[in-house]
Protein backbone atom coordinates (compact mmCIF):
# COMPACT_ATOMS: atom_id res chain seq x y z
CA UNK A 1 0.00 0.00 0.00
CA UNK A 2 2.70 2.32 0.53
CA UNK A 3 4.00 2.48 -2.75
CA UNK A 4 0.70 4.92 -3.83
CA UNK A 5 0.78 8.19 -4.77
CA UNK A 6 -2.18 10.31 -3.67
CA UNK A 7 -3.90 9.82 -7.45
CA UNK A 8 -3.47 6.28 -6.47
CA UNK A 9 -4.83 6.33 -2.97
CA UNK A 10 -7.98 8.59 -4.25
CA UNK A 11 -9.20 5.70 -6.85
CA UNK A 12 -8.52 3.24 -4.13
CA UNK A 13 -10.79 4.85 -1.89
CA UNK A 14 -12.65 5.65 -4.44
CA UNK A 15 -13.56 1.81 -5.31
CA UNK A 16 -13.85 1.11 -1.72
CA UNK A 17 -10.05 -1.50 -2.19
CA UNK A 18 -8.93 -0.57 1.01
CA UNK A 19 -10.79 2.46 4.17
CA UNK A 20 -8.52 5.28 5.35
CA UNK A 21 -8.13 3.47 8.57
CA UNK A 22 -6.84 0.59 7.03
CA UNK A 23 -4.17 2.52 4.85
CA UNK A 24 -3.46 4.91 8.37
CA UNK A 25 -2.52 2.06 10.41
CA UNK A 26 -0.06 0.68 7.13
CA UNK A 27 1.77 4.01 7.56
CA UNK A 28 1.99 4.58 10.80
CA UNK A 29 3.27 1.07 11.84
CA UNK A 30 5.89 1.63 8.23
CA UNK A 31 6.69 5.05 9.48
CA UNK A 32 7.61 3.66 13.42
CA UNK A 33 9.36 0.27 11.48
CA UNK A 34 12.06 2.73 9.06
CA UNK A 35 12.16 6.43 10.25
CA UNK A 36 14.56 5.74 12.63
CA UNK A 37 17.13 5.43 9.65
CA UNK A 38 16.17 8.62 8.54
CA UNK A 39 14.99 10.86 11.03
CA UNK A 40 12.26 12.73 8.90
CA UNK A 41 9.68 13.45 11.64
CA UNK A 42 9.93 15.20 14.75
CA UNK A 43 6.35 14.50 16.22
CA UNK A 44 3.98 12.08 15.52
CA UNK A 45 0.06 12.23 15.58
CA UNK A 46 -1.09 8.85 15.25
CA UNK A 47 -4.30 9.72 18.07
CA UNK A 48 -5.23 12.20 15.54
CA UNK A 49 -4.78 10.45 12.44
CA UNK A 50 -6.97 7.68 13.63
CA UNK A 51 -10.03 9.52 14.41
CA UNK A 52 -9.74 11.96 10.97
CA UNK A 53 -9.19 8.92 9.18
CA UNK A 54 -12.30 7.62 11.01
CA UNK A 55 -14.34 10.60 10.33
CA UNK A 56 -12.95 10.51 6.57
CA UNK A 57 -14.23 6.76 5.99
CA UNK A 58 -17.91 7.93 7.67
CA UNK A 59 -17.82 11.07 5.09
CA UNK A 60 -17.29 8.37 2.44
CA UNK A 61 -19.93 6.36 3.60
CA UNK A 62 -22.48 9.15 3.33
CA UNK A 63 -21.73 10.21 -0.12
CA UNK A 64 -18.71 12.80 -0.06
CA UNK A 65 -15.72 12.50 -2.45
CA UNK A 66 -12.52 14.08 -3.11
CA UNK A 67 -9.17 13.39 -3.62
CA UNK A 68 -7.83 14.24 -0.16
CA UNK A 69 -10.91 12.68 1.43
CA UNK A 70 -9.29 10.00 3.82
CA UNK A 71 -5.69 10.64 2.21
CA UNK A 72 -2.76 10.50 4.52
CA UNK A 73 -0.20 13.79 4.80
CA UNK A 74 2.14 15.31 7.35
CA UNK A 75 2.90 18.78 7.65
CA UNK A 76 6.45 20.43 7.73
CA UNK A 77 7.02 21.41 11.36
CA UNK A 78 6.30 25.35 11.09
CA UNK A 79 2.54 24.92 10.16
CA UNK A 80 0.76 25.69 13.56
CA UNK A 81 -1.21 22.41 14.54
CA UNK A 82 -3.77 22.99 17.33
CA UNK A 83 -2.93 21.70 20.76
CA UNK A 84 0.39 20.09 18.90
CA UNK A 85 3.91 21.05 19.48
CA UNK A 86 5.26 22.96 16.31
CA UNK A 87 8.92 23.10 17.02
CA UNK A 88 10.02 25.13 13.58
CA UNK A 89 13.19 22.66 14.64
CA UNK A 90 14.17 24.57 17.65
CA UNK A 91 14.63 24.11 21.65
CA UNK A 92 13.85 27.54 21.35
CA UNK A 93 9.79 25.58 20.65
CA UNK A 94 10.09 22.42 21.75
CA UNK A 95 7.72 22.94 24.79
CA UNK A 96 5.09 25.34 22.19
CA UNK A 97 1.94 23.92 21.47
CA UNK A 98 0.20 25.78 19.06
CA UNK A 99 -3.21 27.57 20.09
CA UNK A 100 -4.65 27.17 16.63
CA UNK A 101 -4.65 25.56 13.18
CA UNK A 102 -2.36 27.38 10.50
CA UNK A 103 -4.59 28.33 7.49
CA UNK A 104 -3.02 25.53 5.31
CA UNK A 105 -4.04 22.64 8.17
CA UNK A 106 -6.98 23.99 8.79
CA UNK A 107 -8.06 23.83 5.12
CA UNK A 108 -6.05 20.10 4.48
CA UNK A 109 -8.07 18.79 7.40
CA UNK A 110 -11.32 20.39 6.36
CA UNK A 111 -10.63 18.73 2.86
CA UNK A 112 -10.52 15.21 4.33
CA UNK A 113 -6.70 15.12 5.22
CA UNK A 114 -5.19 12.98 7.29
CA UNK A 115 -1.93 14.05 9.39
CA UNK A 116 0.23 11.48 10.36
CA UNK A 117 2.55 13.63 12.05
CA UNK A 118 5.02 17.07 11.33
CA UNK A 119 7.97 17.01 9.78
CA UNK A 120 12.01 17.58 10.53
CA UNK A 121 13.52 20.60 9.19
CA UNK A 122 16.25 23.13 9.22
CA UNK A 123 16.32 25.18 12.85
CA UNK A 124 13.67 28.14 11.58
CA UNK A 125 14.24 27.19 8.08
CA UNK A 126 17.29 28.15 7.95
CA UNK A 127 19.56 25.56 5.79
CA UNK A 128 20.03 23.56 2.68
CA UNK A 129 21.16 20.33 4.56
CA UNK A 130 18.26 19.55 7.11
CA UNK A 131 21.68 19.50 9.77
CA UNK A 132 20.62 22.42 11.82
CA UNK A 133 17.01 20.95 13.62
CA UNK A 134 17.70 20.48 17.07
CA UNK A 135 16.10 17.42 17.11
CA UNK A 136 19.09 15.90 14.70
CA UNK A 137 20.13 15.69 10.75
CA UNK A 138 17.76 13.95 8.58
CA UNK A 139 19.29 11.45 6.04
CA UNK A 140 18.84 10.82 2.58
CA UNK A 141 16.68 7.67 1.67
CA UNK A 142 19.11 7.60 -1.23
CA UNK A 143 21.97 7.26 0.68
CA UNK A 144 22.14 7.52 4.35
CA UNK A 145 25.13 9.29 4.69
CA UNK A 146 24.21 11.81 2.36
CA UNK A 147 22.09 14.72 3.25
CA UNK A 148 18.42 14.83 1.83
CA UNK A 149 18.43 18.78 1.31
CA UNK A 150 17.05 20.99 3.41
CA UNK A 151 15.11 23.11 5.10
CA UNK A 152 11.88 20.53 4.03
CA UNK A 153 14.15 17.73 4.00
CA UNK A 154 11.79 15.96 6.75
CA UNK A 155 8.62 16.13 4.60
CA UNK A 156 11.34 15.13 1.62
CA UNK A 157 12.85 12.60 2.94
CA UNK A 158 9.27 10.93 4.43
CA UNK A 159 7.56 11.11 1.13
CA UNK A 160 10.65 9.61 -0.55
CA UNK A 161 11.66 6.57 1.36
CA UNK A 162 7.34 6.34 0.65
CA UNK A 163 6.47 6.55 4.97
CA UNK A 164 3.62 8.38 3.27
CA UNK A 165 2.79 10.06 -0.51
CA UNK A 166 3.18 13.81 0.08
CA UNK A 167 3.86 16.70 2.83
CA UNK A 168 3.51 20.13 3.17
CA UNK A 169 6.61 22.34 3.15
CA UNK A 170 7.82 25.59 2.76
CA UNK A 171 10.13 27.67 0.45
CA UNK A 172 11.81 30.45 1.23
CA UNK A 173 15.10 30.60 -1.01
CA UNK A 174 14.60 26.94 -1.99
CA UNK A 175 13.62 24.79 0.59
CA UNK A 176 10.91 23.12 -0.99
CA UNK A 177 12.69 22.38 -4.94
CA UNK A 178 16.40 21.99 -3.50
CA UNK A 179 14.99 18.79 -1.04
CA UNK A 180 12.89 17.63 -3.81
CA UNK A 181 15.83 17.38 -6.14
CA UNK A 182 17.93 15.95 -3.56
CA UNK A 183 15.42 12.72 -3.14
CA UNK A 184 14.27 12.24 -6.24
CA UNK A 185 10.49 14.21 -5.59
CA UNK A 186 8.23 16.44 -7.47
CA UNK A 187 8.15 19.82 -5.23
CA UNK A 188 6.51 23.25 -5.91
CA UNK A 189 6.92 26.93 -4.81
CA UNK A 190 3.71 28.77 -5.50
CA UNK A 191 3.62 32.39 -6.33
CA UNK A 192 3.95 34.87 -3.14
CA UNK A 193 0.61 34.74 -2.29
CA UNK A 194 -1.09 31.93 -3.65
CA UNK A 195 -1.04 30.25 -0.37
CA UNK A 196 -1.84 31.59 3.07
CA UNK A 197 1.31 32.17 5.44
CA UNK A 198 -1.24 32.48 8.54
CA UNK A 199 -0.04 29.94 11.28
CA UNK A 200 3.24 29.47 9.64
CA UNK A 201 5.58 30.15 11.63
CA UNK A 202 7.71 33.07 9.79
CA UNK A 203 11.31 32.60 8.67
CA UNK A 204 11.71 35.94 6.14
CA UNK A 205 8.14 36.88 5.25
CA UNK A 206 8.58 38.36 2.20
CA UNK A 207 10.12 35.11 0.73
CA UNK A 208 8.21 32.22 2.69
CA UNK A 209 5.56 30.44 0.33
CA UNK A 210 4.15 27.01 1.58
CA UNK A 211 3.73 24.43 -1.26
CA UNK A 212 3.16 20.52 -2.22
CA UNK A 213 6.28 18.09 -1.95
CA UNK A 214 5.08 14.78 -3.71
CA UNK A 215 6.43 12.26 -6.03
CA UNK A 216 4.52 13.04 -9.18
CA UNK A 217 3.67 16.27 -10.63
CA UNK A 218 -0.19 15.29 -10.64
CA UNK A 219 0.64 14.88 -6.62
CA UNK A 220 1.55 18.38 -6.36
CA UNK A 221 -1.78 19.23 -8.09
CA UNK A 222 -4.04 17.31 -5.65
CA UNK A 223 -2.26 18.89 -2.69
CA UNK A 224 -1.53 21.90 -4.25
CA UNK A 225 -5.72 22.48 -4.91
CA UNK A 226 -6.12 22.05 -1.07
CA UNK A 227 -3.68 24.58 0.42
CA UNK A 228 -4.47 27.39 -2.11
CA UNK A 229 -6.51 30.37 -1.91
CA UNK A 230 -6.73 33.44 -0.68
CA UNK A 231 -7.24 34.10 2.79
CA UNK A 232 -8.43 36.71 4.83
CA UNK A 233 -5.87 36.42 7.80
CA UNK A 234 -2.73 36.41 5.56
CA UNK A 235 -2.41 40.41 4.06
CA UNK A 236 -0.01 39.09 1.96
CA UNK A 237 -2.59 36.70 0.58
CA UNK A 238 -3.81 37.51 -3.23
CA UNK A 239 -7.37 37.15 -4.37
CA UNK A 240 -7.31 35.22 -7.24
CA UNK A 241 -9.23 32.87 -8.55
CA UNK A 242 -7.80 28.94 -7.82
CA UNK A 243 -8.07 27.09 -11.37
CA UNK A 244 -8.67 23.32 -11.07
CA UNK A 245 -4.71 21.92 -11.34
CA UNK A 246 -5.81 18.60 -12.01
CA UNK A 247 -8.04 19.45 -15.27
CA UNK A 248 -4.92 21.56 -16.19
CA UNK A 249 -2.95 18.31 -16.44
CA UNK A 250 -3.38 17.22 -20.11
CA UNK A 251 -2.23 20.48 -21.96
CA UNK A 252 -0.18 20.07 -25.27
CA UNK A 253 3.10 20.90 -25.21
CA UNK A 254 3.36 21.38 -29.09
CA UNK A 255 5.17 25.49 -28.94
CA UNK A 256 5.56 25.92 -25.40
CA UNK A 257 8.23 28.32 -25.44
CA UNK A 258 11.07 27.10 -23.09
CA UNK A 259 13.99 29.44 -22.11
CA UNK A 260 17.39 28.29 -20.83
CA UNK A 261 19.38 30.84 -19.47
CA UNK A 262 23.41 30.97 -20.50
CA UNK A 263 24.16 32.15 -16.84
CA UNK A 264 23.08 28.44 -15.52
CA UNK A 265 25.19 26.51 -17.05
CA UNK A 266 28.60 28.50 -15.54
CA UNK A 267 32.14 26.85 -14.04
CA UNK A 268 29.70 25.79 -10.77
CA UNK A 269 27.31 23.10 -12.12
CA UNK A 270 28.52 19.92 -12.31
CA UNK A 271 28.88 18.53 -15.77
CA UNK A 272 26.80 15.21 -15.30
CA UNK A 273 23.94 18.13 -13.61
CA UNK A 274 24.40 19.70 -17.25
CA UNK A 275 24.30 16.64 -19.19
CA UNK A 276 20.96 15.36 -17.58
CA UNK A 277 19.43 18.69 -18.01
CA UNK A 278 20.44 18.85 -21.34
CA UNK A 279 18.60 15.32 -21.56
CA UNK A 280 15.34 16.89 -19.94
CA UNK A 281 15.37 19.55 -22.83
CA UNK A 282 15.39 16.97 -25.16
CA UNK A 283 12.53 14.93 -24.01
CA UNK A 284 10.70 18.13 -23.68
CA UNK A 285 11.45 19.08 -27.10
CA UNK A 286 10.11 16.07 -28.20
CA UNK A 287 6.71 17.01 -27.06
CA UNK A 288 6.77 19.76 -29.02
CA UNK A 289 8.35 22.64 -27.22
CA UNK A 290 10.45 25.12 -28.67
CA UNK A 291 14.23 25.76 -26.94
CA UNK A 292 15.39 29.11 -26.90
CA UNK A 293 18.54 30.74 -25.16
CA UNK A 294 17.78 33.66 -22.92
CA UNK A 295 19.51 35.71 -19.93
CA UNK A 296 19.54 36.59 -16.55
CA UNK A 297 22.12 39.07 -16.15
CA UNK A 298 21.59 40.01 -12.26
CA UNK A 299 21.65 36.36 -11.79
CA UNK A 300 25.32 36.51 -9.95
CA UNK A 301 24.16 39.30 -7.62
CA UNK A 302 21.40 36.81 -6.18
CA UNK A 303 23.16 35.37 -3.47
CA UNK A 304 24.51 37.93 -2.07
CA UNK A 305 21.34 40.26 -1.87
CA UNK A 306 18.92 37.17 -0.62
CA UNK A 307 21.84 36.47 2.47
CA UNK A 308 20.93 40.41 3.06
CA UNK A 309 17.30 40.27 3.25
CA UNK A 310 16.68 36.38 4.62
CA UNK A 311 18.98 37.63 8.07
CA UNK A 312 17.46 41.14 8.00
CA UNK A 313 13.63 39.76 7.99
CA UNK A 314 14.94 36.69 10.11
CA UNK A 315 16.39 39.57 12.77
CA UNK A 316 13.18 41.01 13.07
CA UNK A 317 10.55 37.83 12.73
CA UNK A 318 12.50 36.04 15.84
CA UNK A 319 12.84 39.01 18.35
CA UNK A 320 9.57 37.90 19.68
CA UNK A 321 11.48 34.88 20.83
CA UNK A 322 12.47 36.15 24.54
CA UNK A 323 11.80 33.80 27.22
CA UNK A 324 8.55 35.79 27.99
CA UNK A 325 5.94 35.35 26.18
CA UNK A 326 6.50 31.67 24.79
CA UNK A 327 9.07 28.97 24.11
CA UNK A 328 11.87 28.23 26.11
CA UNK A 329 13.10 30.19 28.95
CA UNK A 330 16.38 29.79 30.66
CA UNK A 331 16.81 29.03 34.63
CA UNK A 332 17.33 31.05 37.08
CA UNK A 333 17.38 34.66 35.34
CA UNK A 334 19.04 37.24 37.56
CA UNK A 335 17.05 40.18 35.44
CA UNK A 336 14.99 41.18 32.72
CA UNK A 337 18.02 41.07 30.59
CA UNK A 338 19.75 38.22 31.73
CA UNK A 339 16.45 36.59 30.62
CA UNK A 340 16.69 37.86 27.11
CA UNK A 341 19.89 36.80 26.69
CA UNK A 342 20.11 33.66 28.23
CA UNK A 343 16.96 32.54 27.06
CA UNK A 344 17.92 33.23 23.35
CA UNK A 345 21.80 32.15 23.52
CA UNK A 346 20.31 28.65 24.69
CA UNK A 347 17.06 28.34 22.77
CA UNK A 348 18.84 29.00 19.24
CA UNK A 349 21.50 26.80 17.30
CA UNK A 350 24.22 28.66 16.21
CA UNK A 351 22.84 29.27 12.47
CA UNK A 352 20.03 30.89 13.64
CA UNK A 353 22.20 33.32 15.77
CA UNK A 354 24.53 33.98 12.88
CA UNK A 355 21.26 34.94 10.66
CA UNK A 356 19.83 37.13 13.82
CA UNK A 357 23.13 38.57 13.82
CA UNK A 358 23.55 39.58 10.39
CA UNK A 359 20.61 40.92 9.98
CA UNK A 360 20.46 43.09 13.22
CA UNK A 361 24.08 44.26 11.52
CA UNK A 362 22.26 44.82 8.09
CA UNK A 363 19.68 46.59 9.71
CA UNK A 364 21.54 48.86 11.90
CA UNK A 365 22.04 52.80 11.32
CA UNK A 366 24.75 53.48 9.32
CA UNK A 367 24.36 49.60 7.51
CA UNK A 368 20.96 50.29 6.14
CA UNK A 369 21.35 51.88 3.46
CA UNK A 370 25.13 49.89 2.32
CA UNK A 371 23.48 46.55 2.80
CA UNK A 372 19.64 46.66 3.28
CA UNK A 373 18.81 49.34 0.82
CA UNK A 374 21.07 47.86 -1.96
CA UNK A 375 19.97 44.35 -1.59
CA UNK A 376 16.45 45.58 -2.00
CA UNK A 377 17.37 47.34 -5.17
CA UNK A 378 19.16 43.83 -6.60
CA UNK A 379 16.09 42.30 -5.74
CA UNK A 380 13.85 44.60 -7.72
CA UNK A 381 16.84 44.12 -11.00
CA UNK A 382 16.49 40.33 -10.06
CA UNK A 383 12.65 40.19 -10.76
CA UNK A 384 12.74 42.95 -13.92
CA UNK A 385 15.15 40.24 -15.62
CA UNK A 386 12.71 37.69 -15.47
CA UNK A 387 9.49 40.02 -16.54
CA UNK A 388 11.50 40.39 -19.70
CA UNK A 389 12.36 36.95 -20.31
CA UNK A 390 8.96 36.04 -19.79
CA UNK A 391 8.11 38.69 -22.46
CA UNK A 392 10.14 36.12 -25.02
CA UNK A 393 9.21 32.46 -23.19
CA UNK A 394 6.24 30.55 -21.39
CA UNK A 395 8.58 29.05 -18.90
CA UNK A 396 12.76 29.03 -17.67
CA UNK A 397 14.19 25.82 -17.52
CA UNK A 398 17.55 24.66 -15.71
CA UNK A 399 19.26 22.50 -12.90
CA UNK A 400 17.11 23.19 -9.28
CA UNK A 401 21.13 22.57 -7.53
CA UNK A 402 24.29 22.96 -9.39
CA UNK A 403 25.42 19.50 -7.28
CA UNK A 404 24.18 16.14 -5.78
CA UNK A 405 23.41 16.07 -1.80
CA UNK A 406 26.72 16.59 -0.48
CA UNK A 407 27.89 14.02 2.53
CA UNK A 408 26.46 14.84 6.12
CA UNK A 409 28.60 17.19 7.73
CA UNK A 410 30.51 18.22 4.56
CA UNK A 411 29.62 21.79 4.56
CA UNK A 412 28.51 22.27 7.93
CA UNK A 413 31.62 24.32 9.40
CA UNK A 414 31.24 26.28 6.01
CA UNK A 415 28.66 28.08 6.18
CA UNK A 416 28.73 30.16 2.75
CA UNK A 417 29.72 27.00 1.31
CA UNK A 418 25.89 25.79 1.35
CA UNK A 419 25.29 29.38 0.30
CA UNK A 420 26.22 29.34 -3.05
CA UNK A 421 24.33 25.88 -3.32
CA UNK A 422 21.43 27.87 -3.38
CA UNK A 423 22.36 29.84 -6.38
CA UNK A 424 19.63 28.42 -9.35
CA UNK A 425 16.33 28.32 -6.47
CA UNK A 426 16.70 31.96 -4.57
CA UNK A 427 15.81 34.07 -7.30
CA UNK A 428 12.20 32.86 -7.63
CA UNK A 429 11.70 33.68 -4.18
CA UNK A 430 13.42 37.10 -4.60
CA UNK A 431 11.12 37.41 -7.51
CA UNK A 432 7.90 35.50 -5.96
CA UNK A 433 7.74 33.85 -8.94
CA UNK A 434 6.34 29.93 -8.88
CA UNK A 435 9.04 27.52 -9.60
CA UNK A 436 8.65 23.59 -9.48
CA UNK A 437 11.77 21.34 -9.34
CA UNK A 438 11.42 17.18 -11.11
CA UNK A 439 13.38 14.14 -11.23
CA UNK A 440 15.96 14.22 -14.03
CA UNK A 441 18.26 11.33 -13.63
CA UNK A 442 20.76 10.16 -11.29
CA UNK A 443 24.51 11.02 -10.53
CA UNK A 444 26.41 8.38 -8.71
CA UNK A 445 23.21 6.94 -7.68
CA UNK A 446 22.00 10.47 -6.53
CA UNK A 447 18.76 11.74 -7.59
CA UNK A 448 19.36 15.28 -9.88
CA UNK A 449 16.15 17.62 -10.00
CA UNK A 450 15.30 20.27 -13.23
CA UNK A 451 13.89 23.15 -12.39
CA UNK A 452 10.60 24.91 -14.08
CA UNK A 453 10.23 28.59 -13.44
CA UNK A 454 6.69 30.74 -14.89
CA UNK A 455 5.34 33.43 -14.58
CA UNK A 456 2.68 34.90 -11.86
CA UNK A 457 0.18 32.62 -10.78
CA UNK A 458 1.37 30.14 -13.69
CA UNK A 459 1.58 27.30 -11.68
CA UNK A 460 -1.07 25.37 -13.71
CA UNK A 461 1.63 25.52 -16.20
CA UNK A 462 4.31 24.14 -14.37
CA UNK A 463 2.34 21.11 -13.78
CA UNK A 464 1.37 20.86 -16.89
CA UNK A 465 4.68 20.79 -18.02
CA UNK A 466 6.10 18.53 -15.28
CA UNK A 467 2.83 15.95 -15.81
CA UNK A 468 3.56 15.42 -19.65
CA UNK A 469 7.38 15.18 -18.77
CA UNK A 470 6.58 12.35 -16.20
CA UNK A 471 4.04 10.57 -18.94
CA UNK A 472 7.25 10.26 -21.10
CA UNK A 473 9.65 9.52 -18.37
CA UNK A 474 10.38 7.32 -15.76
CA UNK A 475 12.44 8.81 -13.24
CA UNK A 476 9.99 10.24 -10.74
CA UNK A 477 9.03 5.91 -10.37
CA UNK A 478 12.61 5.07 -9.23
CA UNK A 479 12.39 3.83 -5.36
CA UNK A 480 15.45 4.37 -3.12
CA UNK A 481 16.76 0.65 -1.95
CA UNK A 482 15.55 -0.29 1.77
CA UNK A 483 12.27 1.71 1.03
N1 LIG B 1 18.89 27.59 2.05
C1 LIG B 1 18.16 28.82 2.16
C2 LIG B 1 18.41 29.44 3.51
O1 LIG B 1 19.06 28.83 4.27
C3 LIG B 1 16.69 28.60 1.92
C4 LIG B 1 15.96 28.02 3.06
C5 LIG B 1 14.48 28.01 2.84
O2 LIG B 1 14.01 28.05 1.71
N2 LIG B 1 13.74 27.95 3.93
O3 LIG B 1 17.96 30.49 3.81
Amino acid sequence: MHHMTLAEIARGLADKKFSSVELTQTLLARIAQLDPQINSFISLTQDLALSQAKAADERRANGESGALLGAPIAHKDLFCTQDIRTSCGSKMLDNFKAPYDATVVAKLAAAGAVTLGKTNMDEFAMGSANESSWYGAVKNPWNLEHVPGGSSGGSAAAVAARLLPAATATDTGGSIRQPAAFTNLTGLKPTYGRVSRWGMIAYASSLDQGGPLARTAEDCAILLQGMAGFDPNDSTSIDEPVPDYSAGLNGSLQGLRIGVPKEYFSAGLDPRIAELIHNSIKELEKLGAVIKEISLPNMQHAIPAYYVIAPAEASSNLSRFDGVRFGYRCENPENLEDLYKRSRGEGFGSEVQRRIMVGAYALSAGYYDAYYLKAQKIRRLVKNDFMSAFNEVDIILGPTTPNPAWKLGAKSSDPVAAYLEDVYTITANLAGLPGLSMPAGFVDGLPVGVQLLAPYFQEGRLLNVAHQYQLNTDWHTRTPTGF
